[in-house]
C-alpha cells in the first residue's frame, strides 16, 4: 500500500479504537485467516466471582480465609475474586509465608508447618494430593463454565471453590462476524476442559484447546503458522505475551497488562473483540484501494 493509503488506514482503524502500533500490522490484518483467542479477560470480562464453595473437613469460612491468605498475595484475577468474597464474608485471611506462584497452576505457601496450596486438580495430584473427594464438586462448577480451585493443606484436600466469569456481552457477535468472513477462530486457555467447552460454547467456537500452559500458548501460535495459516493472537494477560509476540498480528486487549500491550502490534482501546473484524475489514479496503 502506499504510504498515504497506509496512514488513512491506521486514521480509520483508531476511530474503531484500534491502536496500531506497527506499521505493517495494517496490511498484515487484511490476510489474517485464524484468530486465536485467549478466554480470560479476552472473550470474559476479566473479573470472576466466586460462585460456590464446597469445603471438605472443615467449614466453609476456614476454606475461605486459607485460600485468600495465598491469593492476597497474588495479582492473578481469579485472587481478586477470593479476597473479595472474603472480605465480603467478614472473613480475615489467614497468614502463609513462603509464597509463590505457579504460572498456570496455583498458588502455594507455608501455614502451620505444612504446604499450603490453591489451584487446578492436575497440579495438586501431581504434588501427591488426594483429590478425588473433590470431584463432584468439580464437576458441578465446570458445568456452570466456572472454574475449579482445589484447597489443600499438606496430602489433604480441604474443599473446593468455584470461580465464574461472565463473557463479554459482545464476544459472540464478534466472533460471528469473524467467522461470516471466512475467519478460524479457535480458543486456548489454561483452564480445564469442560470449563472451556462451556465457554466456547457461549462464545460460538466450536475450535478450542484447554490446558495449555502459559508458555504453550507461543507454541500453539507457532504450530498453526507452521500449518500455513496467518494467525491473529488476541490476549490480555502477562501469560499471552509470548503468543502475541509469536503471531503475525498481536492483539491486546487496552485494559490488559502493559507487558501484554507492549507485546502485541494492535491495541483494541475498546477491550470489545469486535475490534479484530473492524481491523481486518480496514486493511482489507486499505489494501484494496492500491492495487
Ligand atoms: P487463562 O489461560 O485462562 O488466562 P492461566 O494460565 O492464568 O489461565 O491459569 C490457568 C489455571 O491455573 C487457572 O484456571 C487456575 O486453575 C490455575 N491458576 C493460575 N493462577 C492461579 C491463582 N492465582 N490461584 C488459583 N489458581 C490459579
Ligand atoms: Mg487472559
Amino acid at each position: 500500500a502506499t504510504p498515504m493509503s497506509v496512514m488513512v488506514g491506521v486514521g480509520k482503524a483508531a476511530e474503531y479504537g484500534a491502536l496500531i502500533r506497527q506499521g505493517d500490522a495494517l496490511q498484515t490484518a487484511g490476510k489474517l485467516d485464524l484468530v486465536i483467542l485467549d478466554k480470560t479477560g479476552t472473550i470474559t470480562e476479566g473479573h470472576p466471582a466466586v460462585t460456590r464453595l464446597h469445603s471438605i473437613n472443615c467449614d466453609e469460612n476456614r476454606l475461605l480465609g486459607l485460600a485468600a491468605a495465598l491469593e492476597q498475595h497474588s495479582e492473578h484475577p481469579l485472587a481478586e475474586a477470593i479476597t473479595a468474597k472474603a472480605s465480603e464474608n467478614g472473613i480475615t485471611p489467614e497468614k502463609v509465608t513462603d509464597f509463590e506462584a505457579i504460572n498456570g497452576k496455583g498458588v502455594q505457601g507455608i501455614f502451620d508447618g505444612h504446604r499450603l496450596r490453591l489451584g487446578n486438580r492436575r497440579w495438586l495430584e501431581d504434588e501427591g494430593v488426594s483429590v478425588a473427594a473433590c470431584d463432584e464438586a468439580i464437576d458441578r462448577i465446570t458445568q456452570e463454565a466456572g472454574t475449579p480451585l482445589l484447597l489443600a493443606l499438606g496430602d489433604k484436600a480441604l474443599g473446593v471453590i468455584g470461580v465464574a466469569d461472565a463473557i463479554k456481552a459482545d464476544s459472540r457477535a464478534a466472533i460471528e462476524r469473524l467467522h461470516a468472513s471466512g475467519i478460524r477462530v479457535m480458543m486456548v486457555t489454561g483452564d480445564v476442559d469442560a470449563t472451556a467447552k462451556a465457554i466456547a460454547a457461549e462464545a460460538g467456537i466450536d475450535d478450542y484447546r484447554a490446558g495449555v500452559l502459559p508458555e504453550d500458548k507461543a507454541e500453539v501460535v507457532s504450530e498453526m503458522r507452521g500449518k500455513g495459516y496467518t494467525v491473529a493472537m488476541v490476549g490480555d494477560g502477562i501469560n499471552d505475551a509470548p503468543a502475541l509476540a509469536a503471531a503475525d498480528v498481536g492483539f491486546a486487549i487496552g485494559t490488559g497488562t502493559d507487558v501484554a500491550i507492549e507485546s502485541a502490534a494492535i491495541t483494541l482501546m475498546r477491550g470489545s473483540l469486535h475490534g479484530v473484524p473492524d481491523a481486518i475489514e480496514i486493511s482489507r479496503a486499505t489494501v484494496r484501494n492500491i492495487h
